[in-house]
């Protein structure tokens, strides 16, 4: 609690923020309430809906004492997990995505991202990935796909996180890639499915409205290396670093290639501490002109990376950023190497923890962008528990990593359920010690 508190101190405003719910039930359970009720299904990892009844029992235990006194509420009875699915169709995925901006905006105030930025920006990974599969239709917006002889039916969603030191990412955007309603109806040549570039196009208006002022580097694989994103990176303000690939932009590949010939002075040398030597060349000023004759100037880097005992790894990124000896190390490093991270700390973790990316926890498509919400905002808290040193400091005296000593992060859940259910936080938990105030550090080792 002491982690969550230092980080958003302001959580019961923000939560009164959220949109209004009118509850047919006859005890109104407060928006902020249910919200954060939401929110716990997935940071205690419950698996389903059903399991907050069970696991969150208010007779005989001190479920509704913690939770009264962390969100300033009154509760004599607590809700059931129809009341919570009922507000998840009343409230709008909007005020899960403010609550998540504010979130975000006190991780930046605190200058979280400093560490990781990318020649003075904040690193912003982009990705897709499924959500949910269907065997058969389930609505008007699913995107079809045949495979072999079957047809799924499927919700995927495009993510936009902030990159931060030691593994953390911290979503910032969601857009759900599905169909037009009536799409199918379409002419033949207008019936075009969404996908994860198309996305963008609504993504990155929403990102600059909740981040005008930000300095931000965007970062992704080598699909975005085309004109469309080159274009809405410029239309944005964002500097960006895409994966560079023969096989996207074979064109400008081979100009690469040829003029690193042409330059065999540019080149940066690094010996890693495990033997590990990594060699960097780039160009600048490449002319490249896409598909619909928009003409841009670009520049590209590589890295031939040679573990001892193995075989040289080339990787190569595009960028608009300025490369030289003093800033072409930071922009692979920084700009380059993150992009797995979304994939390993992000999706991996969301899919195979007791969050269940992947579950149905709801099958109306309005109120899954809910669910989808509330189970980023736990992430994001579950992330910060984990890095944040408290608990870093604790277990590293028992000599073990925070999941070295609790196994996974299914088991840090239970153990917070367990803290929720028996025991009556202190008073402490909720006041900062008098005199000097609590520093909660993140790792950026
Ligand atoms: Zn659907």
């Amino acid at each position: 609690m002491q982690t969550l508190r230092h980080f958003f101190p302001q959580w019961g405003t923000w939560l009164d923020q959220l949109p209004d719910s009118r509850d047919q039930d006859a005890i109104v359970y407060p928006r902020r309430f249910l919200t954060c009720w939401g929110i716990l299904l997935y940071v205690l990892q419950l698996g389903s809906r059903r399991q907050l009844d069970y696991q969150l029992r208010a007779e005989g235990t001190q479920v509704l004492t913690n939770l009264n006194r962390l969100l300033g509420t009154r509760l004599a009875t607590r809700p059931v997990h129809d009341t919570l699915d009922h507000f998840a169709g009343h409230t709008t995925a909007a005020g899960g995505e403010r609550l998540r901006t504010q979130l975000n905006q006190r991780l930046l105030r605190m200058k979280v991202f400093e560490p990781t930025r990318v020649l003075g920006h904040v690193p912003l990974i982009t990705d897709g990935t499924g959500h949910l599969a269907f065997g058969q239709r389930h609505c008007d917006r699913c995107l079809k796909q045949r495979q072999g002889k079957k047809t799924l039916y499927l919700h995927q969603v495009l993510e936009a996180k902030f990159v931060g030191p030691a593994g953390l990412v911290s979503s910032v955007g969601s857009a759900f890639i599905e169909n037009e309603p009536g799409w199918e109806q379409l002419p033949a040549d207008e019936r075009k499915q969404q996908c994860e570039l198309k996305a963008m196009d609504a993504l990155a208006p929403a990102l600059k409205r909740d981040y005008p002022q930000l300095k931000i580097c965007w970062l992704g694989d080598a699909l975005w290396a085309c004109g469309r994103a080159f274009a809405i990176a410029r239309a944005h303000g964002w500097a960006f670093v895409f994966t560079f690939k023969g096989g996207r932009l074979p064109g400008l590949w081979r100009e690469f290639q040829a003029l690193l010939r042409l330059v065999p002075e540019q080149v940066v040398t690094v010996d890693l501490p495990d033997g590990t030597r990594q060699e960097y060349r780039w160009v600048n000023r490449l002319d490249y002109e896409d598909s619909e004759q928009r003409r841009w100037t670009l520049n590209a880097l590589q890295c031939r990376e040679t573990p001892p005992g193995e075989g040289p790894k080339l990787f190569a990124w595009v960028t608009g950023l300025p490369l030289s000896r003093q800033t072409v190390v930071e922009v692979a490093t920084r700009g380059g190497r993150p992009r797995w991270r979304i994939e390993n700390e992000g999706f991996n973790r969301q899919k195979n923890s007791g969050m269940r990316l992947e579950h149905v926890y709801s099958t109306d498509p309005d109120k899954l962008r809910v669910y989808y919400l509330w189970l980023q905002i736990a992430h994001l808290l579950l992330l910060l528990v984990e890095k944040g040193s408290l608990l870093r400091r604790l277990t590293a005296a028992w000599g073990q990593t925070v999941l070295g000593w609790f196994g996974s992060w299914e088991n840090v859940g239970q153990r917070l359920l367990e803290s929720l259910r028996n025991w009556a936080w202190p008073e402490e938990s909720f006041t900062p010690p008098a005199g000097k105030a609590t520093r909660i550090g993140l790792d950026s080792s």
